[in-house]
């Protein structure tokens, strides 16, 4: 088995409701407090609900990708092709184990985990001590974070 960490968010309809249903459906272990944020990237849209959810998962890293993408499809996702756009419900890998990830459709860590605080404190809530692959552990990253203007 091997330890996974999921970004959920969501901006439309139910939002607590979708990211707690979201979680039970990938079967987490935890989930961290969900907080609201402002939007990332795109500001013209409704606030989210984010959090993250620790799994303890057989699957490989594109299979679990696989099952998120049909979790939130069930939750009725859609893509209009608006980057960074709302969404009843967004999962990302964060992480998987201590690997890295870089192929078609994958990357992991996911590439703007260390420059979202929404991502960041989640995760430190879960574990402080989480190392990010390549990049240090999730505390030195959030107070990097935290410090920059
Ligand atoms: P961001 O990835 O910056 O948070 P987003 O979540 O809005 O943006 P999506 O439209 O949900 O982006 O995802 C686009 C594609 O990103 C997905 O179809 C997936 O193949 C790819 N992808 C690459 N790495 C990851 C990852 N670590 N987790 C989730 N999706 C990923
Ligand atoms: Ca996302
Ligand atoms: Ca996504």
């Amino acid at each position: 088995m091997t330890r996974a960490f999921v970004g959920l968010g969501s901006n439309l309809g139910d939002r607590e409701a979708a990211i707690r249903e979201a979680a039970s459906r990938l079967d987490a272990v935890r989930l961290s407090t969900i907080r609201e944020t402002e939007p990332w990237g795109n500001p013209d849209q409704p606030s989210f609900l984010n959090a993250v959810a620790e799994l303890d998962t057989g699957l490989t890293p594109i299979e679990l990708l696989g099952r998120m993408l049909a979790v939130e499809l069930s939750l009725g996702r859609m893509r209009d092709g608006t980057k960074w756009g709302p969404r009843t419900i967004d999962l990302d890998l964060l992480l998987y184990g201590d690997r890295q990830v870089d192929q078609d459709g994958l990357t992991v860590p996911h590439p703007h985990l260390h420059e979202r605080l929404f991502v960041l404190e989640p995760l430190a809530e879960l574990d402080p001590a989480l190392e990010v692959p390549g990049k240090g552990p999730v505390s030195a990253l959030l107070a990097r974070l935290q410090s920059t203007p």
